[in-house]
């Protein structure tokens, strides 16, 4: 097979990892620098160009698309699906999964456990949107951030107000969600790959820290999840409309609770607390995908929305 990663930079583990995995299996492998694309959007001749160069005969990309780049990443990848060739994760499901609110609001729709969430427009509100989640103290994020950038914990209702007051003036959307305390600083982050948890890690927060994020020191190790976390998983992902996905949950009183469902999620912190090869098992996806029949490929279908 052909197979283009669309990725801004060769030397990052995750597309190096898969790059790797994807050539050790026979296929041909470009990463392509999705920015440095256009594409002409032209009736039944749709094409995308690198530079002067048509880029033709591909059977399947990767999206490894920025979070700040989900706009134009995400008009590559349909191009390209406009052409026929085979997305691991489809444009419009990096979409919804990259719009926190959104996501939230059809997990929640089919039942999977979540924070309890609050958000509004009106700062009339504030009182409301902190009562409703259950008083302080309370997490505020910052709708666009990523890597735990723009998630603030609230110790008081007092501080929240302030910080939900800060962030409306800077003219940003956030929302309010109940404090899962007994998370103690951890997540799970659960890999899904067709349908399946293929590996999951603990992120622990490093000392007095409530985000488990790695990029902010945290650290990561493997864990045994239970069946309903396995369950819940697979139905966040399914229910995205996302082949390949990191779903992140927190383990609450009342349950596997997700944080979000991530379309590109990161190689490098699952493949080596757990030593899988996770990126071996996505090419081997993308192969059994493409040999389908082309009416009976499935794509994973989101949710409506
Ligand atoms: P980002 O997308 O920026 O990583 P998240 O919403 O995933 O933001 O939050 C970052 C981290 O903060 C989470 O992985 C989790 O450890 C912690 N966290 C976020 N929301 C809550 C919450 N409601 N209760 C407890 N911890 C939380």
């Amino acid at each position: 097979m052909k197979i283009a990663i669309l990725s801004r930079n060769k030397r990052l583990y995750s597309t190096n990892s898969l790059y790797e995995a994807a050539t050790a299996r026979g296929h041909e492998v470009r990463v392509i620098d999705y920015l440095r694309c256009h594409m002409e959007i032209t009736s039944m001749r749709p094409s995308i160009y690198l530079g002067d160069e048509k880029l033709t005969g591909f059977d399947a990309v990767i999206p490894r698309i920025g979070a700040s780049r989900t706009f134009f990443g995400c008009a590559v990848v349909r191009q390209f699906e406009m052409m026929d060739v085979f997305s691991l994760n489809e444009s419009v499901a990096i979409s919804r999964s990259r719009d926190k609110l959104r996501s939230l609001q059809l997990l929640a729709r089919r039942g999977i456990g979540l924070p309890v969430t609050t958000f509004a427009h009106d700062p009339r509100a504030t009182g409301q949107l902190i009562k409703q989640v259950g008083g302080a103290p309370v997490v505020i994020k910052l709708l666009e951030g990523t890597q735990g950038v723009g998630v603030v914990l609230a110790e008081t209702a007092k501080a929240a107000e302030s910080v939900i007051e800060a962030f409306r003036g800077l003219d940003a959307n956030i929302l309010a969600q109940e404090f899962i305390k007994e998370a103690g600083g951890a997540d799970i982050r659960c890999f899904v790959v067709g349908g399946k948890v293929v590996a999951a890690i603990k992120r622990q927060g490093k000392e007095g820290e409530f985000r488990s994020n790695l990029h902010r020191g945290g650290s990561a190790e493997v864990v045994k999840i239970t069946p309903e976390e396995r369950s819940t998983a697979t139905r966040a992902a399914k229910i995205m409309g996302l082949n390949v996905a990191g779903v992140d949950l927190l383990r609450s009183n009342h349950g596997p609770v997700v944080m979000e469902v991530n379309s590109s999620p990161g190689l490098e912190g699952i493949e080596t607390a757990t030593g899988k090869d996770v990126s071996g098992l996505i090419i081997q996806l993308i192969e059994k995908e493409v040999e389908k029949p082309r009416s009976n490929k499935t794509r994973t279908r989101g949710s409506k929305g």
